[in-house]
């Protein structure tokens, strides 16, 4: 990786002549100690050096090369400071700021990336060299824009490396195989049964009483077995989620494809909507069009994640040692999100229900309570539910995507995804088992994010998402839908199913 910049430094009066020792020290100092500063030593070779200057009227004109680090940009900065100082002592003249004339990046990459970015005015690919030509100001510099681009472009030759979203998969834990009488698809039998419908709206369902009912028990053995064992508290988190709390929890860095995006009425005035109303009074249809240009821009979307939403709570507080660990959850509405076209049963749905655990402390808090909830998940997987199921390490893409893992200079932080054996997919070993919850580490990600602070030592929080819908295709799929042949314990709990609504 290469940086070149040419900069030119305005001064508040012109340079004497005389002044052009002292700047060729400040130069050579720069060189051989400012620059040099911080940087490991066998990587001197990358850190930046000037290597041409000129100084102008009130101008010092100055170009900067360097590798990975000091970074040219980072070096133009220190090189500011310490030559404002030298000019201010001898002549009391202060830099007043600076432009960048020419600003260029070369990364060796193996195969061409697809480079659009504000800020790059051209790029272009050769030799598996990028080199990129940045037009970016003062502002630019001081906002990191230019280690932006850079992380972004490495983040990009990472994806087209590894694909998908997950980076690794290690196997944690198995239960042993589980004998399964039913090998059908559930959602197709929940419908045949008409124990569920679809929702008018995509990826959708309406679930009657008896699906209603199971997922009713789920919720109360995990208020039982969990929430109340281990001393967690409800609370009630929003559900429509504006771009600021996604901007600080990380997720507008990627969820766009995802996103139901909201858009208000740009004036609730009913004069205003009246056009829009007699449209449908005559027509029966919805007059699209005028709808569109009577709403505003969409000013965030439904929740994706529930506990994005939580943290505003917690915003620029900081916390009482006393009240750590805090343990609350939600389960107080429904997640939405755009999936991509394989929407066709219950277990990837648009639109879900979902009780989000969420807990904070100091790293060793957090990680002991994540060893607690695994220890009650397993139990209600192995004794209530008698589910075929796994655990397995990975790395999610926001984690990836935020440096999280290196970051909280700790292996401890990270996900932990269940995954069910489904037996209509096929063979355990060649099917795609299905995520139906997982538990995660979230290291200082929200803390940082949302500038939560405690009294003394680091803070950290996890999280953990009970998919209901998982929940029952996992169970529907091993278990089948007859209650007599439900594992005992779950039966129990039931009772009895509902009868539901008989149709002519
Ligand atoms: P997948 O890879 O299956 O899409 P994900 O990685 O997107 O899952 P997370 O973002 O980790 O899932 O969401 C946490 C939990 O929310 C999941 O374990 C699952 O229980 C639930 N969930 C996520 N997406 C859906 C969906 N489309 N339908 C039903 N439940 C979902
Ligand atoms: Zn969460
Ligand atoms: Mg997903």
């Amino acid at each position: 990786m290469e940086f070149d910049l040419t900069a030119h430094l305005k001064f508040s009066n012109d340079l004497p002549l005389e002044a052009d020792s002292e700047l060729q020290k400040a130069v050579d100092d720069a060189n051989d100690a400012l620059f040099i500063k911080g940087v490991p030593r066998d990587s001197i070779k990358e850190a930046a050096r000037i290597i041409e200057w000129h100084a102008h009227a009130n101008e010092l004109c100055v170009r900067i090369v360097s590798g990975r680090y000091t970074r040219a940009h980072d070096a133009l900065l220190r090189f500011k400071k310490a030559v404002g100082t030298t000019m201010g002592t001898k002549y009391r003249i202060g830099v007043r700021g600076y432009e960048i004339d020419e600003f260029t990046i070369k990364i060796e990459v193996e195969t061409p990336v697809r480079i659009e970015l504000p800020f790059v005015k051209q790029a272009s690919y050769e030799d598996k060299l990028l080199t990129l030509q940045l037009s970016v100001g003062e502002q630019e510099i001081e906002k990191k824009i230019p280690d932006r681009i850079v992380n972004l472009i490495e983040e990009k030759i990472e994806h087209q490396l590894y694909g998908t979203k997950v980076e690794n998969w290690d196997l944690i834990w198995e239960s042993p195989q589980k004998e399964s009488h039913f090998r059908r698809d559930p959602t197709q039998e929940l419908q045949e049964r008409q124990w569920i419908k679809h929702g008018v709206s995509r990826g959708q369902w309406i679930f009657g009483p008896q699906v209603t009912k199971v997922f009713n028990t789920f919720e109360e053995i995990i208020e039982k077995e969990i929430l109340a064992r281990l001393g967690y508290s409800e609370m009630i988190f929003p559900k429509m989620v504006p771009w600021e709390v996604w901007k600080r929890s990380g997720h507008a860095r990627g969820i766009y494809p995802e996103i139901y995006y909201v858009s208000p009425p740009k004036t609730r005035d009913p004069e205003y909507w009246e056009d829009v109303i007699d449209y449908y009074k005559v027509t029966n249809e919805i007059p699209l069009e005028l709808i569109r240009q009577k709403i505003d821009d969409p000013i965030g979307g439904m929740c994706y994640a529930q506990c994005p939403s939580f943290w505003p709570f917690m915003q620029g507080e900081t916390i009482s040692l006393e009240s750590l660990p805090i343990k609350v959850f939600d389960r107080s509405g429904t997640s939405h999100r755009y999936e991509s076209g394989g929407i066709h049963g219950i277990e990837r749905v648009d639109e879900f229900h979902r009780i989000e655990i969420v807990w904070i402390g100091s790293p060793e808090q957090v990680n002991k309570e994540a060893h607690k909830l695994e220890k009650r998940y397993a139990r209600i997987f192995n004794d209530i539910l008698d589910l075929e199921w796994r655990m397995a390490r990975v790395t999610p893409w926001f984690m990836a995507q935020e440096g999280l893992i290196e970051a909280a200079g700790d292996r401890s932080a990270g996900t932990i995804d269940y995954e069910a054996y489904l037996p209509y997919r096929g063979e355990r070993t060649d099917s795609q088992w299905l995520e139906f919850q997982n538990v995660s580490v979230n290291g200082d990600k929200y803390p940082r994010g949302f500038n939560v602070k405690t009294q003394k030592g680091d803070l950290w929080s996890g999280c953990s998402g009970i998919g209901l819908e998982r929940w029952a295709a996992a169970f529907f799929a091993q278990k089948g839908l007859d209650i007599e042949l439900w594992p005992q314990k779950f039966a129990k709990r039931i009772k009895k199913l509902p009868e539901g609504i008989k149709f002519l």
